[in-house]
């Protein structure tokens, strides 16, 4: 089913596929960098839990009316999605304090937010992905003000969506990260991925990070923390 490759990422491959322009193959790969690619690692196993777990998320996300490019699982390593043009905006959506804002900002980690804050940065690996606001977007992509507005409610509702998907399974959701590409009839599509690369996932009951912030700070084995994600998850499927 897969055609040429379309595009290289650093945690994944996207191909085309025969007979099928609407469609992209998704592949996950065991890679893991960090610090705008500094740092990097191959942790053998990690492309499956990410694509286990993000297919999960958008599975859940469309039974509850949120829908995104996710068509189905193909084997460990590959989903089908819908085939969509990424819009080069990473839009983060933040309920406690961590990372880039507490350096930024000087507010302290674990600081709740009053309300979820969400943010844009302008994907461009060479500018190491700036913060900007809503003038640049207009500015430096096609998107009109409205669809930032709906990119915003869209961000918010997944956020509403996702915080009692991981409570269930005793995770606090700090913060994610979210993609959103234009389909053939322009249409803004949620896309991407969603898992533990892309989320701070917190053990409610301990307090251990339980994503990516393993490999950024070096605090334990990565592939067992997302295994114990994915088992969590299948537990309460
Ligand atoms: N994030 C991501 N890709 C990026 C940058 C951030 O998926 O290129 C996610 C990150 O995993 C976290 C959230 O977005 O869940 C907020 O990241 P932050 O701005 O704190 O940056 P970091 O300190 O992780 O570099």
């Amino acid at each position: 089913m897969k055609a040429e490759l379309l595009y290289e990422g650093k945690a994944k491959k996207v191909y085309c596929v025969h007979e099928d322009v609407n469609s992209l193959v998704l592949s996950y790969k065991h890679d893991a960098t960090a610090f705008n690619g500094e740092k990097r690692d191959v942790f053998e196993g990690k492309g499956r839990y990410n694509n286990l777990i993000s297919a999960a998320i958008f599975t859940y996300l469309s039974e509850q009316g949120v829908a995104s490019h996710f068509k189905h699982v193909l084997n460990d390593t590959e989903q089908l999605v819908e085939r969509t043009t990424i819009i080069p905006l990473e839009v983060v959506v933040r309920n406690i304090a961590a990372g880039s804002i507490t350096r930024r900002l000087g507010i302290e980690e674990k600081t709740a937010f009053p309300s979820p804050l969400v943010e844009f940065y302008y994907k461009d690996d060479q500018l190491g992905d700036p913060l900007i606001n809503d003038a640049h977007a207009l500015l430096l992509t096609d998107v009109t003000s409205e669809e930032i507005e709906q990119i915003k409610q869209l961000s918010l509702l997944v956020n509403q969506k996702l915080q009692p998907f991981f409570a269930e399974v005793g995770l606090q959701l700090i913060d994610f990260k979210l993609e959103f590409g234009r389909n053939y009839s322009n249409a803004i599509v949620l896309s991407d991925e969603i898992s533990p690369d892309t989320c701070r996932l917190w053990d409610i009951k301990t307090g251990a990070k339980m994503d990516k912030d393993v490999f950024r700070e070096g605090l334990g084995d990565l592939v067992e923390v997302y295994e114990a994600i994915l088992n969590r998850l299948e537990a309460v499927k």
